[in-house]
């Protein structure tokens, strides 16, 4: 499998982007393209996401561990009780039943390579009283009110 980037568009040739649903509490423009799905002797799932300026992935977790390496821009992440700014070239995990956001807050687009499991479970979305728990933490209220 060969795939040609384009570098204008942040496409890869016979990769058809999914765009969620805009403004939804849960995430606001984000598109996801599939990249890899399960070949050969990698049962693995690797994606590009772009969240715009000013918007954000879903606030979730799950069971399944991410991998994830910025390509583009800039933004914040909050991963587990940590707020980390992020730029292209960083790197990091997601540890199971980690809360995780990437939030492009820098008035610029935020794009990441995401690994994970083909096989893996469905994420989990916070409770009010999740939210009431994370917002203890004066930086974590911070990123979620789109201020960090
Ligand atoms: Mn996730």
């Amino acid at each position: 499998m060969f795939r040609k980037f384009d570098g204008a568009a942040y496409r890869w040739d016979g990769v058809e982007p999914h765009v969620y649903k805009e403004d939804s509490s849960v995430f606001r423009s984000v598109t996801k393209q599939v990249l890899f799905e399960r070949e050969g002797d990698l049962p693995v799932q690797f994606r590009y996401f772009q969240v715009e300026p000013g918007g954000w992935s879903s606030l979730e977790r799950h069971g399944h561990m991410h991998m994830v390496v910025i390509f583009r821009g800039r933004g914040h992440a909050l991963i587990g009780g940590e707020v980390r700014e992020v730029a292209e070239g960083d790197m990091m995990t997601i540890p199971s039943w980690a809360w995780h956001q990437f939030r492009a807050d820098r008035g610029e687009p935020l794009g990441f390579f995401c690994l994970v499991n083909a096989d893996r479970d469905a994420p989990s979305y916070p409770t009010e009283a999740d939210l009431e728990e994370m917002r203890r933490a004066p930086a974590v209220a911070a990123f979620l009110d789109g201020k960090a």
